[in-house]
């Protein structure tokens, strides 16, 4: 199937899911990112990135990888949904769209870590990944994550996650976004495994 079907028929199906504890579904919550995201002018990879940032979550994707569901996630298993999602998609797009997606969960920590007010703003549900995902980072690791290439993509992604959770914000659905990935695909690349 075109890359782009198989998207739109994850945020169809999978996306209208509850997502764990927040007042919106998966879908709305990375359409909201996206939204926001372009709102701010980001670049056509990071909006990517914003849209499909959680799709580890997505059990189609946590089945083939042998990872643990959302629903795990929130019961106190990390299921690396970021670095699922980020592997999944590093078979259509390159790095600026998955590199900011793998990030996005690191970008939380170091948020925490260096922004003494930046905890006050997570969800209940995203105060409780954090400890399972590992809690915020050192200073160490705060440092060694911020000269990352991709940690100022990632930590813009992190603050747009935050906010994609209202309820009460209508945004454009997937196939807005249409184009936009559509552009971004890099068709020639191998699936970095096969499924
Ligand atoms: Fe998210």
């Amino acid at each position: 199937m075109n890359p782009l079907d198989t998207l739109a028929a994850l945020f169809d199906g999978e996306g209208a899911a509850e997502y764990f504890g927040e007042a919106v579904t998966q879908a709305q919550h990375m359409l909201q990112a996206a939204f926001l995201a372009q709102g701010e002018g980001a670049s056509a990879s990071l909006v990517a990135a914003a849209l499909l940032h959680d799709i580890g979550h997505f059990e189609t994707l946590t089945a083939h990888h042998g990872g643990s569901s959302g629903a795990e996630l929130m019961s106190g298993t990390d299921n690396r949904h970021s670095v699922t999602g980020a592997e999944w998609l590093a078979g259509w797009f390159g790095p600026a769209v998955t590199e900011p997606v793998r990030l996005h969960v690191a970008a939380k920590r170091y948020l925490c870590a260096v922004e003494p007010d930046y905890f006050g703003r997570l969800s209940e549900a995203s105060v409780h990944t954090l400890s399972v995902q590992g809690g915020p980072m050192t200073p160490e690791q705060a440092t060694a994550f911020a000269a990352g290439p991709y940690a100022a993509d990632a930590v813009r992604l992190r603050r747009w996650d935050e906010a994609a959770k209202d309820p009460d914000l209508a945004v454009p659905g997937f196939e807005h976004f249409r184009p936009l990935l559509a552009d971004l695909i890099t068709a020639q690349a191998p699936p970095v495994r096969a499924s």
